[in-house]
Formats: structure tokens, sequence, C-alpha cells
């Protein structure tokens, strides 16, 4: 084991943790105000290194000061990393439940240190709640987010919760309470370099989550209409061109189906477009509703809509279609919102279809005559 100056590594790890602190604080400006937690996130490794930088003070204060201080630092630095991933998943905050977690912890440590000293008992305690605290945040990552950010930071977090248990089960084997914080033994060189080091690597996890969470607001926006919540018609005609292909290698049939709201511009004109918007909000709403996971419902245009039924036959889309079609018509008027109908013209794919535009052609002739037939129904083509 190299012998490592212990002293210059907690010292290099607060300026790094200073770094990632302000890096995140900083990023924060850039990236929308709908990602939230950074503020948190950034001063999180702020008050790691505040108190690292404060056991750097062991010999020049008092060693009880320095400790509880140091230690009611620390705990406040790995929550503040776990209320920042709560904020980022919109999570009921905890600070109340870890505030008083960890008021009660500095008491025990202050009764251990001054009323029945006990070094052991104290890393115990100490590492207990820290590794506490750090395994709920590890836990949390692992039950909302699937990313490559989620799981490099929940391993980050793991390996930290594994250091603090070492740490506490290493101190059962002392002969002797070792109470020198600098002392050059090979579990504190170890435990310290650890930790600095994980504390590093969960800064630049929540970094790397942060990115991801705008990368895939970004995507959302680029394939969401933004009134409706439904596909963008470019979202839905790529899933065509896919289900295309399926067909032509595996011949998984699917339907497509064309939906034009009906008299909608009278619908604009008698109400304004205020409940316009409305209706087409609550039309989305509807039609969803009876949609599989695998189906997709995109805005082609205006009041025009494009439902693509994966592994569904001509019979099947047309008792879907047709269930859509009544379901809207049964929906009666409310508060600001009118009645409407829907005209829903679908095909499924056939030999020779070589183009979505194809398919989109055929549905849209039957679309055309549904609305020459007398509006509110399906027509297959
Ligand atoms: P038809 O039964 O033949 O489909 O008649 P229609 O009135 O629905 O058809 P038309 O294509 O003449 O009118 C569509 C209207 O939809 C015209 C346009 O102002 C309106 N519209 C398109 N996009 C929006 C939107 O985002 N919000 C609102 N409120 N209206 C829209
Ligand atoms: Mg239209
Ligand atoms: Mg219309």
């Amino acid at each position: 084991m190299p012998s490592l100056d212990l002293r210059s590594l907690t010292i290099m790890a607060g300026l790094i943790g200073i770094v990632m602190g302000l890096v995140l604080l900083g990023l924060r400006r850039n990236y929308p105000a709908s990602i939230r937690g950074m503020r948190l996130w950034g001063a999180a490794p702020l008050v790691c290194a505040g108190s690292t930088l404060f056991y750097g003070l062991d010999g020049v204060l008092p060693a009880s000061l320095v400790a509880l201080i140091g230690n009611a630092l620390l705990l406040l630095g790995v929550t503040l990393f776990l209320l920042g991933s709560e904020q980022l998943h919109g999570l009921p905050p905890s600070w109340r439940r870890w505030a008083m977690v960890i008021v009660a912890t500095l008491l025990l440590l202050t009764l251990f240190m001054l009323v029945y000293p006990d070094y052991r008992i104290r890393v115990l305690i100490f590492s207990g709640t820290l590794a506490a605290i750090v395994v709920e945040h590890a836990r949390l990552l692992g039950r909302h987010g699937k990313g490559f950010a989620h799981r490099f930071t929940a391993m980050a977090l793991w390996g930290q919760a594994a250091v603090l248990v070492c740490r506490a089960a290493s101190t059962l084997w002392l002969d002797q309470a070792d109470t020198q914080r600098f002392a050059q033994s090979t579990v504190q060189t170890v435990y310290i370099a650890t930790f600095s080091f994980s504390v590093l690597l969960i800064s630049i996890g929540v970094l790397l989550m942060a990115g991801e969470r705008v990368r895939a607001e970004f995507e959302y926006l680029a394939t969401h209409d933004s009134l409706t919540g439904a596909h963008t018609r470019r979202a839905v005609l790529a899933a065509c061109a896919d289900e295309l292909a399926r067909w032509s290698r595996y011949g998984s049939p699917f339907s497509l189906l064309i939906l034009d709201i009906d008299h909608f511009k009278r619908i604009n004109d008698a109400h304004g477009h205020l409940a316009g918007d409305q209706v087409l909000a609550h039309f989305v709403q509807i039609i969803q509703a009876h949609l599989r996971s695998a189906d997709r419902l995109g805005r082609y245009g205006g009041e025009e809509f494009m439902v693509l039924l994966p592994e569904t036959d001509i019979e099947a889309a047309t008792h879907v279609a047709e269930r859509m079609r009544a379901s809207l018509d049964a929906t009666p008027d409310s508060a600001g919102r009118p009645h409407c109908t829907v005209s829903i013209g679908l095909t499924t794919v056939q030999p020779g279809d070589g183009k979505v535009d194809t398919l989109i052609a055929r549905a849209d002739a039957a679309l055309y005559e549904a609305k020459a037939q007398g509006r509110n129904r399906v027509q297959a083509g």
C-alpha cells in the first residue's frame, strides 16, 4: 500500500468538489427551468468540500468541534445530493425527515464524544447514517431512471455505501480506538481517498443525469405536438415506415387511420379558437383511451390526426375506429367545450404497398368518402 499524504489528498478532494459544485451551479443557467434539482446538486459537493476542508482544521480548532461540524456538513452534503434527485424526478421532498435524522445523529455523536467517549460507536453511528442516506438515494435512482446516467450515479452511490459499511465494520477490529484523524492507518487512507473519489463520481453522475433529462425533454418537444400531446406527423410517419419495413420482412400486418373532426371550422366560428383548441386536446384524450401501448397517435395537421395500429388487420382496425367514433359522439357538451364528431378513413397494408404515401392516399380517399356520405362515420379503403 503506497503511503499517501492524507492532508493533501483531503484538500485535493475538497478542491475538486468545489469545481464540480461551481460547474453544476453555472450550468443551471443554461438548462431549461424545467430541469430541477441542479441548485441542490451544485450545493452538495460544495458542502462536502466544506466538510473536507473543515476536517483539515484538525489541530487548529478543538478536535470535538472539528469532528462535529465536519460530520454535520458531510451529512448535509450527501442529503443535498438526494434532495436534488428528488427535485429532478418531481418527488415530494424528504428534507424534514432527514433533518430530524441528522439532528438525532449529531446529538448521539455528542453523547458518545463528551459523556461516554467511544470512537468506535461514533464511527458506527456516523457511517451508518451516511450509508442510510446514500442507499436511499441509490434506490430512488434505481426506481426512477433507466438511462446510463442513472445507472452510473446509482453505482457510484452503492460504491460509496460499501465504503461506509467497510469503514464502520473495520473499527470493530481495532484493538484501540484510533482517534487521530490524519493518522496514517490503511483504513483511514482508503476511506478518505475512496469517499472523496465517490463524491466526485456522484457529481459527474448528477451532471450526466441533468444532461440526459435535457436531451429527453428536447426529444419529447421534437416528437410531440405542444397543444394536444399527440405525436408529431414526422414521428408517426417514421413509425409507419418502420412498420412497412417489418411487413415486407416478416409479413406483420398493420393499419393506418386518418381522423378528421367534422365541421371544425363551425366550432371555431361559433365558440372561438380557444374553445377549438380545448376540443382538439380533449379529442386526443378520448382517442388515446382506445389505443394500446404500441399504437401511435399523431397530429397530421390542423384538426386531422393519424393513428398507426401495428399487428392489426382491417376488421380489427374497423372495430377500433368505430369505438373511437362512437365514444366521441357520446361525449356530451361541457363547460367551454362543445360537442363534436369525427370521420375516419382507414386502410390496411397490402401487397404492392412500397411507400407510406400509398397507404396515406388510400386512407385519405376513404376519409373523403366518409365525409361525402354524411360525416360521423368510419370508412375502410
Ligand atoms: P370537415 O367536416 O369537412 O372536415 O369541415 P372542417 O370545418 O372541419 O374542415 P376545414 O378543413 O374547412 O377546417 C378546419 C379548421 O380547423 C380550419 C382551421 O382554422 C381550424 N384549425 C386548424 N388548426 C387549428 C388549431 O390548432 N386550433 C384551432 N382552434 N383551430 C384549428
Ligand atoms: Mg380537415
Ligand atoms: Mg374537419
